[in-house]
């Protein structure tokens, strides 16, 4: 929609424009589970009003990691040969980043293979605890099975650490655990997320609202609200994703975003180029 000023954007519960954030959080159908051509998924950030999107698909791994949800490792110059010719021409701009896992073991090759890469923004995320997939579907039945308290507290130990790796830029799905609707108490969350959140703003890192979750059984986008007002008081900057694996989904409920950013205090989001960040205000006037 166009707000008066003629810049694109939303028009919020109080009448103020908001702009559209970009979508930095979008995959290709290179991990095996996503479809569409990569220029449908950038015209689909065209028709949202935005003026970048950023591919970030799963990074390949050689240690043979979840292979079944990432790109081969002899695949990696393909990724580079899909996005390239879109960042050479049209509309809108077209960033290159990566969602790096992060799993016991994984740092001497995350840290060296990331050095070499010209991305502009690094999404960290944890999927795994231990051998298990706690996000996937396919092994959702260990769940039943699962200590829900006991889940939680593992997931934020590691991501704990690997904020500490300061290997990457953005924290992708922060209560990832809650995808089936496994939520944690608020009380246990505000002890255990806490010092968590410090350790990310300690790195420096931001953290994403990814609206994925709205698709999801728990019905929410990730983190939760009360996340979100933590990560607000310590200062620890945000931008936006769709975790889109089709076109259509991207900048999936952007506007429903926004308004949870601002309601959590937010007045600002970030961009990233060549993992550098900017800060740019969520309401233009
Ligand atoms: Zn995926
Ligand atoms: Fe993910
Ligand atoms: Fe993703
Ligand atoms: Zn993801």
């Amino acid at each position: 929609m166009l707000p008066a000023n003629g810049e694109e954007g939303f028009v919020l519960d109080n009448g103020t424009c908001a702009s559209v954030p970009p979508d930095y959080h979008v995959h290709t159908p290179l991990c095996k589970h996503a479809e569409g051509h990569v220029a449908d998924y950038r015209a689909m950030a065209g028709r949202r009003g935005m003026r970048e999107i950023c591919f970030t698909d799963h990074m390949p791994d050689p240690s043979g990691y979840d292979p079944q949800h990432r790109m081969e490792p002899g695949q990696y110059a393909e990724y580079l040969q899909l996005v390239r010719p879109l960042q050479r021409d049209g509309s809108p701009s077209v960033l290159l980043g990566i969602e790096a896992d992060f799993y016991d073991g994984c740092e001497g090759y995350v840290r060296s293979w990331l050095r070499n890469q010209p991305f502009d923004l690094v999404l960290g995320a944890v999927h795994y605890i231990g051998g298990w997939g706690f996000d996937n579907p396919s092994q959702m039945a260990a769940w039943e099975r699962a200590d829900v308290r006991g889940v939680w507290k593992e997931y934020f130990s590691l991501l704990g650490r690997m904020a500490d790796t300061r290997l990457y830029d953005v924290v992708a799905h922060l209560d990832l655990p809650k995808k089936f609707g496994h939520r944690l108490d608020d009380d246990h969350m505000r002890e255990w997320v806490q010092p968590v959140l410090d350790r990310i703003a300690a790195a420096d890192m931001a953290i994403e609202i990814n609206t994925s979750g709205l698709r999801r059984a728990v019905g929410e986008a990730y983190p939760s609200a009360l996340i979100l007002q933590l990560a607000c008081e310590r200062g620890v900057p945000i931008c936006f994703g769709s975790d889109s694996h089709r076109p259509e989904e991207v900048g999936w409920a952007f506007d429903a975003a926004v308004q949870t950013a601002l309601d959590a205090g937010y007045r600002e989001h970030v961009l990233f180029r060549n993992r550098k960040r900017t800060a740019r205000p969520l309401v233009h006037r």
